[in-house]
C-alpha cells in the first residue's frame, strides 16, 4: 500500500490556530521584527511572508529593511536597538548576511530571549542539555510533522541525513530528547543507504534533489523531506517516473524537488511528506508560536 501523505499545510493551519488562541490568552500582541539587509530575492519573500503571516495571527509583524551598504556594525547597533525595545518580543535576522557581515557576530548579538529562530548559542546549548528553549522552527515543525501520524518516537531508530546548524543537528537533538536512537549521516558518511535503510523514522535535510531513492528506505518507514531544490530541464529524465513532476517540469521550465525521490519512496513509507507542502508550511507557523512563546516567557522572568 503506497504511504499516506502529511498535510504539512494542514498541520500549519492547527499550530496557526493555536497562535490565535495563545494570543487571545496572553491578552496582547506580541511583536515580531523580521530583519533583512540587501535585495536577495528570495529573502525579500521569506522576510514579507514572516512579518504578513505574523499580523495575519494578530502578532505585530515588521519588516525592517537596510541597504546592502549597511556595516557591520551598523546592523549591530539595530539588533541593540530591538533587545532594548520592550515591545519586540521576537527578532529575526534573515539570512545569508551580505558577504561583509559575520552573521556568527550578529546572531551572538540577539537577546536569546527574543532569539524566536534558535540559532544563539544560548538556545542550541539548551536544547541539547534537553532544556526549555526556543527551538528552531524547521526541526521543531517537523516533530510536530511525526507526531501527526501517531508514531511512536521512542525507541524508534531516527536517521537524519544532513547535519547543519538550522536543520540536521537541532533534529538530532529534538529526536534524541524524545528518545529516539538517532544517527545522524552527513556528506562523509561512507554508506548512506546502509544507514538510511535502518530508520524508522527518515527525516533527508541535505539539499541535493532525489538523493534518497526508494531502495534506501525500511518498508513502514515515515519518511520527511526538508529538501528543497529547484532543478531545470536538464533533470527530465532522473524524474521521468514521476508523472506529476515531469508535468510540472514541461509546464514550467523548472520544478522543485525534495531530498527524497517521493515516487518510489512513497511505494516503501508508511508516511511521507511531499515537497512543496510538507515541511516548508511548518516552518514560519513554528517562528509565530516561538514568539508567542518567547513574549510569554520574557514576562515570566
Ligand atoms: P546545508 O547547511 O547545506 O547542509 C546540508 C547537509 O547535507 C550538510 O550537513 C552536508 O554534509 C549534508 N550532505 C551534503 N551532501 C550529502 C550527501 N551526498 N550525502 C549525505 N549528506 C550530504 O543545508 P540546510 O540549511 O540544512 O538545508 C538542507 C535542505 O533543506 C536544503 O534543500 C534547504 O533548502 C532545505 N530547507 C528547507 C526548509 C523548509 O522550511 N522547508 C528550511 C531549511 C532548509 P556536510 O556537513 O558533511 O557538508
Amino acid at each position: 500500500m503506497p504511504a499516506q501523505i502529511i498535510d504539512g499545510k494542514a498541520v500549519a493551519r492547527r499550530i496557526e490556530d493555536e497562535v490565535a488562541g495563545d494570543i487571545t490568552r496572553l491578552g496582547f500582541s506580541p511583536g515580531l521584527v523580521a530583519v533583512r539587509v540587501g535585495n536577495d530575492p528570495a529573502s525579500e519573500i521569506y522576510v514579507r511572508n514572516k512579518a504578513k503571516k505574523a499580523r495575519e495571527l494578530g502578532l505585530q509583524g515588521t519588516e525592517l529593511v537596510f541597504a546592502d551598504s549597511l556595516s557591520e556594525a551598523g546592523l549591530l547597533d539595530e539588533v541593540a536597538k530591538l533587545n532594548a525595545n520592550n515591545d519586540v518580543d521576537g527578532i529575526l535576522v534573515q539570512l545569508p548576511l551580505p558577504k561583509h557581515i559575520d552573521a556568527r557576530k550578529v546572531i551572538d548579538a540577539i537577546d536569546p530571549a527574543k532569539d524566536v529562530d534558535g540559532f544563539h548559542p544560548v538556545n542550541v546549548g539548551r536544547l541539547h542539555q534537553g532544556r526549555d528553549t526556543l527551538v528552531p522552527c524547521t526541526p521543531a515543525g517537523v516533530m510536530r510533522l511525526i507526531d501527526s501520524t501517531g508514531t511512536k518516537i521512542e525507541g524508534a531508530h531516527a536517521v537524519v541525513v544532513g547535519r547543519s546548524d538550522i536543520v540536521g543537528k537541532p533534529m538530532g537533538a529534538l529526536l534524541l530528547q524524545r528518545n529516539a536512537t538517532v544517527t545522524i549521516a552527513h556528506s562523509r558518511t561512507s554508506d548512506l543507504g546502509a544507514m538510511t535503510r535502518q530508520a524508522d523514522i527518515l527525516v533527508a535535510a541535505v539539499g541535493r534533489p532525489i538523493l534518497i531513492t526508494g531502495e534506501m528506505i525500511k518498508p513502514g518507514a515515515v519518511v520527511i523531506d526538508v529538501g528543497m531544490n529547484r532543478v531545470d530541464a536538464s533533470f527530465a529524465s532522473r524524474i521521468a517516473h514521476d508523472e506529476e513532476k515531469s508535468r510540472l517540469l514541461a509546464k514550467n521550465g523548472t520544478v522543485l524537488l525534495g531530498d527524497v525521490d517521493f515516487e518510489h519512496a512513497r511505494r516503501a513509507a508508511s508516511w511521507i511528506t511531499p515537497v512543496p507542502g510538507g515541511v516548508g508550511p511548518m516552518t514560519i507557523a513554528m517562528l509565530m508560536k516561538n514568539t508567542v512563546t518567547a513574549a510569554e516567557w520574557r514576562r515570566r522572568r
